[in-house]
């Protein structure tokens, strides 16, 4: 079998020479012990690096076959690179592996992936045994995200992150469904087929900073929610519902003190904090409005998802049309 490592890479300058060692040096026992084909590569997705990675990635590439890289016209986010690398992949392979290029993830998880791809898996989840490498506050807004998801109701796989291998049928499938907002991690449990999952020890990065700040990881969070559980919506439907409700009791309340009790006084407070609070509801709701309408705005316009300004080491006349 033809297998692709898929690695985006943003920024990667300090990292890079250390992961295509590794990587390079078990793509080679690999194809030596015929677990897979010598057409086998690693495809390095250059995410409009400002840094010297493509310069790192030419060099590389000049070196070995076993390279290859594409470059992203500009910045687009690991969701859109990691696709950008699968679809190109997919033109040459019979499976592809994601994981990112920091090497945090074990690479010896990729023979048993290959193992359960052979025994006919088509989605092989990588799964972190334990997240002990992280930071404490990491750690804890993961796994809030996780319950997050879970509680909207969205299927994803706790503590998977992009690191698995697809099978060609499989990244075929992906490429069909064509939404902008990009949360793979909530498509690819939806593609179906046959899958596993695969266990393995996640490591500090060996080099270089984290490119996932949390502004970007909330950002990530807001989107994988929204684009896979209109639950906020109804939420918001139903709450009116009950303030609707709630706000007849109380005018009946009102009322009926109002006729029938002569100790009414005229209820300030009770008027501004209710002001307050059903002007805060109402702000919250038309938040959550709004998220979904940029959404289908963002969607409707259809723009291209990446943009590949070059390539080095693939060749293009085996290319299949899509
Ligand atoms: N990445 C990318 N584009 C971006 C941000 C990150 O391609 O805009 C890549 C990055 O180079 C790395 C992977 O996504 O290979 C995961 O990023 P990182 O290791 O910084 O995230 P963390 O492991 O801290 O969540
Ligand atoms: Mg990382």
């Amino acid at each position: 079998m033809v297998l692709y490592i898929v690695l985006p890479c943003y920024n990667e300058e300090e990292v890079l020479p250390l992961t295509a060692a590794k990587l390079s040096e078990k793509l080679g026992l690999m194809i030596a012990g015929g677990k897979v084909s010598p057409e086998s590569r690693m495809l390095f997705v250059d995410d409009g690096s400002s840094d010297n990675t493509w310069g790192i990635l030419k060099e590389l590439t000049d070196k070995s076959p076993l390279f290859t890289a594409i470059k992203l016209s500009r910045n687009k986010g690991h969701q859109n690179a990691l696709i950008a690398g699968l679809f190109r992949a997919m033109e040459h392979c019979d499976a592809a592996i994601s994981m990112d290029a920091d090497l945090q993830d074990d690479i010896n998880a990729i023979d048993e992936c290959v193992e359960k791809y052979k025994e006919g898996c088509d989605i092989v989840y990588c799964v972190r045994k334990d997240r002990s490498s992280d930071t404490f506050f990491k750690r804890n807004t993961a796994l809030a995200f996780y319950k997050l998801m879970r509680w909207f109701g969205v299927e994803s796989v706790n503590n998977h992150a992009d690191y698995r291998l697809m099978s060609r049928r499989a990244i075929e499938a992906l490429n069909n469904y064509k939404e902008v907002n990009l949360f793979l991690r909530g498509i690819i449990p939806l593609i179906g087929y046959k899958h596993d999952y695969v266990y393995y020890n996640r490591n500090e990065r060996a080099a270089g900073k984290s490119k996932y700040p949390l502004k970007k990881m909330l950002s990530f969070a807001v989107d994988g929610i929204t684009s896979f559980s209109i639950s906020p919506l109804k939420f918001i439907s139903r709450l009116g519902l009950f303030v609707a409700l709630l706000s007849i009791l109380g005018i009946a309340y009102a009322l009926f003190s109002k006729l029938f009790s002569d100790d009414t006084v005229a209820g300030w407070t009770a008027i501004v904090a209710s002001i307050w609070l059903l002007g805060g509801i109402q702000l919250l709701c038309l938040g959550i409005v709004g998220e979904y309408i940029g959404k289908i705005y963002s969607e409707v316009k259809e723009r291209p998802r990446y943009i590949i300004s070059e390539e080095i080491g693939i060749e293009s006349d085996k290319r299949v049309k899509y």
